[in-house]
């Protein structure tokens, strides 16, 4: 008997929505935000010192400075790195916006290259083919949470003079070749968006070991304004600051801080999870031939953002959107996670051509993101792949 899909007219898998992500709030969140409310400082005030440090140390960097979301994370990185008018700065087409739109804040010139066909990854062979004397920088997207090839690309940097900013936004708690993503290259930056792993609702951080770039960071973060006595021009007294640079007001609150500290403490926990379900993911899929998955490396942990399953449209009767519409019927949160950023007007408009990173657009015009986040039941990962076996059987040729 045929298991007729919900967007046939069949019964859907679930009865309600699976959202593909979302936050995990308890009580103790709650109560360390309810008392920070209570206290003396609702910004700039001890909670932001603290989830600082114990951020820096989780990750294993020197430093780190909490910024008001992770966009603004890449902008006051974009800045620390000196980018200015007319520097091209490499990054990857499979990602958000915010990682090239960083560039284009500080009046540079994003230069896309494309991923590699394993991995999705930004591709180091193709960051090479992009270099020029204008290069100022590198910033490599974590896909999903599995880490691009750091020791290629920081080894690109290193003799090219150039800047790295890892986008880390996916990859809270992964780990390259033994070590935590964090402290492995100039700068890197993290998102506390609620689908990503820890949440501050809004909230981002950049972490570094170089003394420099931090100062640079703290005064970005605070309209460009040092209090530094010695790094200031003059000296009138204690009130006396000085705006060296054109900064913004991207600081977090004590509020947020406090919900970040609290979350810290479960995001190993919260990876667990997220790696139990991928690996069902993995399991369940891996015999499908309609179905390819993005390879990992045994050098290295992904923190799996992200589940995205690329399909062999080749093999179905219909096309990646109608198998999207197909899983949204079954209640299933599907996404799609990117469009080629290039491929947006607004960067059309830049004047970057369609067709730039064939790599990056078949992966687009193919994929689909599944649910993936700490609090889904096994129950709920269940749901996903009968959903996806039965959509898939369904449109089989
Ligand atoms: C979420 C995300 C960002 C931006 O983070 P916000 O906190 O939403 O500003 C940047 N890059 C990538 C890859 C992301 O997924």
């Amino acid at each position: 008997m045929v298991n007729l899909p919900a967007v046939e007219g069949g019964i859907p898998v679930r009865r309600e929505m699976l959202p593909y992500g979302q936050q995990w709030i308890d009580e103790d969140d709650i109560q360390s935000v309810v008392g920070v409310l209570k206290s003396d400082f609702l910004t700039t005030g001890p909670q932001i010192d603290k989830f600082e440090k114990e951020f820096a140390n989780y990750v294993g960097a020197r430093y780190a400075v909490a910024v008001a979301n992770g966009t603004a994370a890449l902008h006051a990185a974009a800045f620390a790195a000196g980018i200015g008018p007319g520097d091209e700065v490499i990054t990857s087409p499979i990602t958000f916006a915010a990682s090239a739109n960083c560039i284009l804040y500080q009046g540079g010139k994003p230069v896309f290259a494309d991923i590699k066909e394993s991995d999705w990854n930004i591709n180091p062979d193709a960051i090479k083919v992009k270099l020029s004397n204008r290069t100022k920088a590198i910033i490599p997207v974590h896909y999903t949470g599995l880490p691009a090839d750091l020791d290629e690309i920081n080894e690109i940097a290193r003799k090219n003079s150039l800047t790295v900013i890892e986008d880390a936004a996916h990859a809270l708690g992964a780990v390259y070749r033994g070590q935590t993503i964090g402290g492995l290259s100039h700068m890197t930056i993290f998102s506390f968006h609620p689908v990503k792993h820890i949440t501050t609702g809004e909230g981002g951080m950049v972490t570094t070991d170089d003394t420099g770039l931090y100062h640079r960071l703290l005064e970005f973060r605070s309209h460009g304004i040092s209090r530094e006595r010695k790094s200031l021009l003059r000296d009138e007294g204690d009130w006396y600051y000085e705006m060296q640079n054109l900064g913004y007001n991207y600081r977090l609150t004590d509020i947020q801080a406090a919900l970040g500290l609290s979350q810290l403490t479960k995001v190993d926990r919260f990876l667990q999870r997220r790696r139990e379900i991928a690996a069902r993911y993995i399991e369940a899929f891996s015999d499908i031939p309609e179905i390819s998955l993005q390879v990992n490396h045994d050098d290295r942990e992904s923190a799996w953002h992200l589940f995205v399953i690329k399909l062999n449209t080749g093999c179905l009767r219909v096309g990646r959107r109608q198998v999207f519409e197909a899983l949204k019927a079954e209640n299933i949160g599907v996404n799609v996670h990117y469009i080629p950023v290039y491929l947006h007007p607004y960067y059309k408009g830049l004047g970057h051509p369609g067709g730039l990173c064939p790599r990056a657009e078949e992966l687009y015009s193919e994929m689909i993101t599944l649910p993936l986040f700490p609090k889904m039941t096994p129950q709920d990962e269940t749901d996903v792949i009968e959903a996806v076996s039965k959509v898939i059987t369904y449109y089989r040729r």
